[in-house]
């Protein structure tokens, strides 16, 4: 099944995403993930993405669909992929659909999370990462076993630069801008699945395997 996780910065979509990739067998393709990875290995893209997200804006666009373009030919897209945060805007929304008609493949389902603001803000404040194996956390709503350690790999948790209180308002900004239009964009060729985010993080992941299943 290949599907695409839409949602504000916070709305859970990397928690939900990596559930059902071990439900459903298939790879998680998040963009947010792979441009980190970048940065911290110093490659030139890497170095060329950083100013964007360390000023909350959006990478630009070409640097993104090359890498969902590159990744989505990997072996183990074969049965399935979820794309985690791409596309973000719908002139990588249309690349998409260009890169997959040429690999015989289309997307079948859109999970767009909705969460409201002022549980965004909390969510990326209080949230942490694994420095090794990029597994989230958060403080409240989801800590680890161990306060500052990653219950996966035991690697010490940390804060993104991004997350911090001067970049989630630009964030937000962005995402309701580039990316919101991709609600409609995507709704108008019957694809939207709309789930809501506030609730048990289990529930939800529930309430989107219904909705996978059912259509
Ligand atoms: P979040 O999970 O909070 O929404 P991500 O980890 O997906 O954040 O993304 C972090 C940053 O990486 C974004 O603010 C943006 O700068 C960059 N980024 C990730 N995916 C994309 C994309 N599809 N297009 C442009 N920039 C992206
Ligand atoms: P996104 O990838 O959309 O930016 P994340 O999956 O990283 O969002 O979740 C953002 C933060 O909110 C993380 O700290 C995560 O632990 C927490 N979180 C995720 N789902 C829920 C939920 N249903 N209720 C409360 N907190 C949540
Ligand atoms: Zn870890």
């Amino acid at each position: 099944m290949n599907l695409i996780f839409l949602g504000p910065p916070g709305a859970g979509k990397g928690t939900q995403a990596s559930m059902l990739s071990v439900a459903l067998k298939i790879p998680q393709i998040s963009t947010g993930d792979i441009l980190r990875s970048a940065v911290r290995a110093g490659t030139t893209m890497g170095v060329r993405a950083k100013s964007f997200m360390d000023s909350g804006s959006l990478v630009p666009d070409e640097v993104v669909v090359g890498i969902v373009a590159e990744r989505l030919q990997d072996d183990d897209c074969t049965k399935g992929f979820i794309l985690d945060g791409f596309p973000r805007t719908v002139a990588q929304a249309d690349a998409l659909s260009e890169v997959l008609a040429g690999l015989g493949k289309q997307i079948e389902h859109v999970i767009s999370i909705t969460v409201d603001d002022e549980e965004l803000l909390s969510r990326i404040s209080g949230r942490r990462m694994c420095a090794k194996c990029g597994k989230g956390y958060h403080l409240q709503f989801d800590p680890p076993k161990v306060p500052g350690v990653c219950d996966n790999c035991g690697s010490n948790l940390y804060q993104r630069d991004d997350d911090k209180v001067e970049t989630m308002r630009k964030r937000l900004d962005e995402y309701y801008l580039k990316t919101a239009p991709l609600i409609d964009y995507y709704s108008a060729k019957n694809m939207l699945r709309t789930i809501s985010g506030i609730g048990a993080i289990e529930e939800i992941q529930q309430n989107i395997l219904k909705g996978i299943e059912g259509s």
